[in-house]
């Protein structure tokens, strides 16, 4: 495996790579969906690319990027025992080249409700990073979770509306066996609020009304950003103490 941390080294190597390229693009503190994404990448393509970066422009509170995990020698090593080929883990220096002078912004339906709305800035954080991340490595592929639906469907319009030659790939959100969804946030909980994420993932997929399903979260001091239903798709957001934790999942209807 090799780990890359200069935006040159890496335009360097990509020119010298051949074959397809995967592109797996997380903040690090890796967990069991990332894998999920890195191994679908590694089945599809001749190499794969992990990016470790936490992007400071996607976070609209300054505290939850001061307190976002970084346990870089331990992903380190979860990287390369799942095969990856190349970490790309880089300062933000080096993508912010010109500090955050251009961005890319979504006006798109999407960003009017749920982390669109509850987290100002924050798409257009995402969607910049993502394109520089596209550009530099220019993949065939790259791997996205369920768990943040929302930004998988803009990556996907933005790559169309860009014409960038990059198939975007939407992978399953992979939860504990109790139904939470796995996040690196999770790595923040202590067991008792472990156990109020549990029941906030419990709950949201109980078969509930929306307004029972707040009533039953607040009873368990669990404060609510959002709740919504969405073209047939329930998106949740929560914040247990300081820490914000988020879910979606289609509604099945019979
Ligand atoms: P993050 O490191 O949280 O920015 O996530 C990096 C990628 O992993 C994003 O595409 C996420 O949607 C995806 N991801 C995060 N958690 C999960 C999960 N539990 N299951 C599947 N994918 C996930």
């Amino acid at each position: 495996m090799k780990l890359i941390t200069s935006v040159s080294e890496l335009q360097i190597l990509q020119k010298e790579l051949c074959g397809s390229i995967g592109l797996v693009a997380t903040m690090g503190c890796l967990h069991e969906g990332h894998a999920a994404l890195v191994k679908e990448s590694i089945a599809a393509n001749k190499i794969t690319i992990l990016s470790i970066f936490v992007n400071p422009t996607q976070f609209n509170n300054a505290n939850d990027l001061k307190n976002y995990p970084k346990p870089i020698d331990e992903d380190l090593k979860i990287a390369r025992k799942l095969g990856v080929d190349i970490v790309f883990m880089p300062q933000p220096e080096e993508l912010y080249p010109n500090k955050y002078h251009f961005k890319i912004t979504a006006t798109d339906p999407l960003t009017t409700y749920c982390e669109g709305v509850s987290r100002p800035g924050h798409y257009e954080g995402v969607l910049s990073i993502i394109m520089k991340l596209l550009n530099l490595i220019r993949p065939k592929k790259a791997y996205f979770g369920e768990k943040d639906f929302q930004q998988y469907t803009l990556i996907k319009r933005m790559a169309q509306s860009f014409f960038i030659d990059t198939e975007i790939v939407l992978c399953a959100t992979i939860r504990e066996p109790s139904g939470l969804a796995l996040s690196s946030r999770n790595a923040r909980l202590n067991t008792e609020q472990k156990e109020r994420a549990v029941f906030f993932a419990k709950t949201i997929q109980g078969n509930l009304t929306i307004e029972k399903m707040k009533h039953q979260l607040k009873t368990h001091d669990i404060q609510i950003d959002y709740i919504e239903l969405h073209d047939n798709r329930l998106y949740a957001a929560v914040i247990i103490d300081d820490i914000r934790l988020i879910d979606t999942f289609t509604i099945k209807t019979t």
